[in-house]
């Protein structure tokens, strides 16, 4: 019996084998990079990221970068409230200058975009919410002036603003007490919320109340150099609470991974900090 192989069947085979080796030596998804982004950061604040791209740009009005002393904003001139607010928390932060309860349109704002005013919640059902909280700027009086000023406010249920934000709030500072230092980023999602006097959304016919308030921070040690002390065991925290009156007291009730809130805004938190650290630090859920 004749045993007969043709040439094209050994060309065959050799393709074969080639294209198998170099499929073992490219993996599949490439793209898990563990390289530090190249940023230019402006803003103590916003050092481990800016998490909707926000620009000082007046043309992206829904965007809107605002970089104070004491936090950093989203602002968004349609919701006349802002997408989120970003801040450093260390023990420098927090000393004994009195709570200032100056609330204060914000004169920074570009001339000519309207400006929600103290007295605008007034009635609403709705608690003028902050997202940096004036416990957590304390070592002034200008500090604390600074976190009453209304584009860090945004309309909360009495019910979130004093019991299930507040709760978070001040799990934070003890952290810091414990001698750690954090990343806090606080924002809002979608809109119609139910406050004191029902559901609404909007105050006054302008100012947008949110559906829910959100929350992703990281944790680390007090030190020097904190992109780079980020690895794939640092602590995230993230919590998504709808904002209405029937709520577990507790921001342990409404932990998720910083992954759910991403999916659910689109923003990218923590893009400073390589993929390969994001994917690992971004999946736990607080427990
Ligand atoms: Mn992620
Ligand atoms: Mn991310």
């Amino acid at each position: 019996m004749q045993f007969y192989i043709r040439r094209s069947t050994y060309v065959l085979v050799i393709i074969s084998l080639v294209t198998l080796w170099s499929c073992k030596r490219t993996p599949v998804s490439p793209q898990t990079s563990c390289d530090y982004p190249t940023i230019t950061t402006t803003s103590a604040h916003l050092l481990m990221g800016n998490p909707s791209g926000a620009k000082k740009d007046e043309s992206q009005s829904d965007n809107y970068l605002m970089e104070k002393t004491q936090y950093a904003l989203s602002y968004n001139r349609s919701q006349l409230i802002s997408n989120w607010a970003a801040w450093h928390l260390g023990s420098e932060d927090i000393g004994s200058a009195d709570r200032q309860d100056d609330f204060k349109p914000d004169a920074s704002l570009p001339s000519g975009w309207d400006a929600a005013k103290p007295n605008d919640y007034s009635g609403s059902g709705f608690d003028r919410g902050h997202l940096c909280p004036s416990a957590d700027r304390t070592a002034t009086q200008a500090d604390n002036s600074a976190t009453f000023l209304m584009t860090n406010m945004v309309p909360q249920s009495p019910d979130l603003n004093r019991n299930t934000w507040e709760s978070l709030e001040s799990y934070c500072r003890d952290l810091v007490q414990q001698g750690n230092e954090l990343y806090i980023y606080a924002g809002t999602f979608g809109s119609g919320g139910t406050g004191s006097n029902g559901t609404a959304t909007k105050v006054k016919d302008k100012i947008t109340v949110p559906e829910a308030c959100w929350k992703v921070l990281i944790v680390m040690p007090k030190g020097d150099d904190d992109v780079k002390r980020v690895t794939k065991t640092t602590q995230t925290i993230a919590i998504w609470a709808p904002n209405n009156q029937d709520l577990d007291n507790s921001w342990k009730a409404y932990a998720v991974s910083v992954d759910e809130v991403e999916q659910k805004t689109g923003y990218d938190f923590f893009n400073h900090l390589p993929v390969c650290i994001q994917e690992v630090i971004e999946k736990p859920v607080f427990q």
